[in-house]
């Protein structure tokens, strides 16, 4: 346990690294811990056998890590049941099973509503599965603030909407979506609600019963985990009624020529070898979070983002795309400076400053055209972060400034 400094010696890149790393860019890719890696490492090196077919004692031990795995991930998003977690390569495959599986409800005309905040893996899954069976995607707008403009809600939402499917947290302006209202507005319509948690998984425990979301993705490496694993959550009513995305071995009953037969969820969404090593990482890293003081993190990370976004707010030129106060929102701050391209701020800071900073357009093209941008820089926190990558960022974007305007 611990908060920001202190917890760096449980990440090896801090030692690792030849030089001070103030690294902000926890939004496209966490920091693996220790406990991940040692578990990655343990599997391949100690450990390691194919899972779900073995019948010597290092398979049936790695099936039944593989299974253990499954349990963690269940109680980490507070699943009732662990064949409700099928683990994929990541978050944008698990939108891309869930999208080819709800594709199957889908009648010409019905609507899918997604929203000008959502990361191209939740919109072009949907925009997919709408040409398959002539049905429409719409988006919720946004407002200047960076958040859903719930208020325009029911301009959008219809007696036709038969899925809606939000970021729980942005992955741009670290705006929290207000689950609980757009559940009830969902049931209204009677619309299965899918939620990706890509930005939410890093933050905590997360309980999928109390959100009330029907569907639930994330991917491990953005939670400290390996890269190559993620997970989709389903209700089991939903997912056993969901057609496999991918054919191939172990997602089946029986294989014949006169016709084949799928296994039950979560089987049928893994066919082939899975990421063990990467699933067994993310259990890991689960573990690790779950074994934090999130109340002390959570402080931590608001006062952080506090800094940064002062910081940002006292610098000349510098714009901030979303809500510049700490309510409903999460620590990953994108902004612009006036003149000058984001990736050329982020490869100043970087120099001047050891700062890894993301910039482009965050895979969320129609939220950069809602801001009438092309990219951005965007600094986002994890529980390792400290003042002084905050110092560092904005001391180095000083020096941008005063280089480039
Ligand atoms: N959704 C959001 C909100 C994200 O931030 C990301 C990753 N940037 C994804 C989905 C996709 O995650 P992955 O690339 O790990 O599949």
């Amino acid at each position: 346990m611990g908060v920001g400094r202190e917890l760096r010696p449980q990440f090896p890149i801090f030692a690792s690294f030849p030089e001070p790393l103030h690294y902000l860019d926890n939004a496209a890719t966490g920091q693996i811990c220790a406990a991940a890696a040692e578990a990655l490492w343990e599997f391949e090196t100690a450990a390691r056998a194919n899972v779900k077919r073995g019948v010597y004692r290092l398979a049936d031990q790695a099936s039944a890590a593989f299974e253990a795995a499954r349990s963690t991930m269940a109680s980490y998003i507070g699943a009732p049941a662990p064949d409700e977690v099928v683990f994929t390569s990541g978050a944008t495959s698990a939108l891309n099973i869930a999208a080819h599986g709800l594709a199957e409800r889908l009648s010409p005309g019905d609507e899918i509503l997604v929203s000008v905040l959502e990361h191209h893996s939740n919109i072009v899954p949907w925009q997919l599965a709408a040409k398959a069976r002539q049905a429409v995607v719409k988006a919720i707008p946004v407002t200047d603030d960076g958040r859903l403009d719930l208020d325009r809600l029911g301009g959008v939402l219809t007696d036709r909407t038969r899925v809606v499917s939000l970021t729980h947290v942005s992955n741009v302006t670290g705006a929290v979506t207000d689950l609980a209202r757009l559940r009830a507005a969902a049931d209204d319509v009677g619309a299965i609600l899918v939620v990706d948690g890509a930005q939410r998984a890093p933050h905590g425990p997360i309980d999928v019963k109390a959100i009330g979301a029907d569907l639930y993705a994330f991917s491990a490496h953005k939670m400290f985990g390996a890269t190559g694993a993620g997970v989709l959550w389903g209700r089991s009513a939903i997912l056993d009624a969901f057609p496999p995305l991918l054919g191939g071995g172990e997602m089946i009953r029986e294989v014949s020529f006169a016709g084949t037969t799928f296994a039950a969820p979560p089987h049928r969404f893994e066919a082939g070898t899975p990421p063990i090593g990467p699933v067994l990482a993310m259990a890991a890293a689960a573990e690790w979070l779950m074994a934090q003081d999130w109340s002390a993190l959570a402080a931590h990370e608001a006062r952080l983002t506090g800094r940064l976004l002062d910081g940002l707010g006292s610098l000349p030129g510098v714009r901030i795309l979303g809500p510049t106060g700490l309510q409903q929102r999460l620590g990953v701050v994108a902004f612009e400076v006036d003149g000058v391209h984001a990736h050329d701020v982020c490869q100043l800071v970087d120099q001047l400053a050891g700062v890894a900073l993301r910039g482009g357009h965050h895979c969320c093209q129609p939220l950069m055209e809602r801001f009438d941008t092309i990219a951005t820089a965007r600094a986002s926190l994890a529980p390792y972060n400290d003042d002084d990558d905050i110092d560092a960022l904005i001391d180095g974007l000083e020096r941008t400034i005063e280089m480039l305007q």
